[in-house]
């Protein structure tokens, strides 16, 4: 039997069961974090993207259990550098909660790399994210089950490639799946599957997240014939498209019989740093995210689905076996 990592340790493949493959417990900005710890989050309390560092975990919590409530047993975690990637506090979560989580290694950036990484080839690169495949990340001995990393408005420039070539090697390396946020609306995702294939990945261990932010059927049956998964994974996330079009979309996909080639998630993030209150209220206000919770698959989509015609064992093609397929190859 094959076995995943979790930060609870390995699991049987068959343990992960009901599989959310992209949410995340929180996001924020680590450099931030750690020169200004004190503002770096603001002190209200009633919406998750308030609340005060000491109140973080409580919300990371209540947003896990209330997934395990509606039937997750699993997510993949995709919050890699950047995005304040910290598997202890996962752990706690996971702990907490009962929720098990999938954590990754990997570099979220959409053009940005520091010194420390313009200086080093993707070998180099490559290698850090081996360590977290192979030995443990942060210090401890919690293993990373799959590399991320994203290309988006500025498209796959030059250090987006070397991000991309290095996740490539550590995936050849290691056998790690690679999860890659795209962006649709520049067309990246084409470019992305062509960089890991010419360094040797194979298509199956690929998943194109977000290219569910598109309705372009032409687009999207573009990448799923190179063989690749694709991500229909930010319902709720209105802004880059409105949930009517997502679920058009997810139907019309699953007509054409691509269940076994698709992941239906949220990308929802218990909490965030990236925005202030004021500019967050507004972005609702204006209709940018509506139920934008990692329930909305099990509230919303799911029941939508079944009532449409899903059948028992699409959804569970879905939501249990192609998580599976993806993460052990
Ligand atoms: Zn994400």
């Amino acid at each position: 039997m094959a076995q995943v990592p979790t930060v609870t340790g390995m699991v049987d493949a068959d343990e992960l069961g009901t599989t959310l493959i992209h949410e995340h417990l929180r996001n924020r900005d680590e450099a931030v974090e750690s020169q200004w710890p004190t503002v770096a989050v603001s002190v209200k309390e009633e919406k998750p993207h308030e609340v005060a560092p000491d109140q973080i975990f409580e919300v990371a919590v209540r947003e896990a259990k209330a997934a395990v409530d509606l039937g997750v047993k699993t997510i993949g975690e995709p919050t890699a550098m950047f995005l304040g990637r910290d598997v202890e506090f996962m752990r706690r979560v996971s702990v907490e909660t009962g929720l098990q989580v999938v954590p990754c290694t990997g570099i979220y950036t959409y053009d940005h790399l520091p010194q420390f990484f313009m200086n080093r080839d993707p070998d180099q690169i490559a290698e850090l994210f081996v360590h977290d495949i192979e030995e443990g990340i942060q210090g401890t001995d919690i293993r990373a089950a799959f590399i991320k990393c994203a290309a988006d408005e500025p498209g796959v420039n030059e250090n987006i490639e070397k991000v991309h070539r290095a996740a490539a090697r550590a995936s050849v390396r290691t056998g790690a799946p690679i999860m890659a946020h795209s962006r649709p609306a520049s067309n990246t995702g084409p470019r992305q599957v062509e960089i890991f294939l010419e360094e040797g990945v194979e298509a199956p261990q690929i998943q194109i997240a977000h290219t569910g932010d598109s309705d372009d059927l032409d687009y999207i049956e573009g990448l799923l014939e190179t063989g690749v998964w694709i991500g229909l994974d930010r319902y709720g996330l209105d802004i880059f498209l409105p949930y009517d079009r997502r679920q058009a979309t997810t139907k019309a996909l699953l007509e054409r019989g691509y269940a076994d080639r698709i992941f239906l998630s949220a990308d929802s993030v218990a909490t965030t740093d990236w925005f202030p209150p004021n500019v967050i209220d507004g972005l609702l206000a204006a209709g940018a995210a509506n139920d934008w919770t990692i329930r909305i698959i099990h509230e919303r989509v799911l029941p939508e689905l079944r009532e449409w015609g899903l059948t028992e064992e699409q959804e569970r093609t879905l939501m249990v076996e192609n998580p599976v397929r993806w993460l052990t190859g």
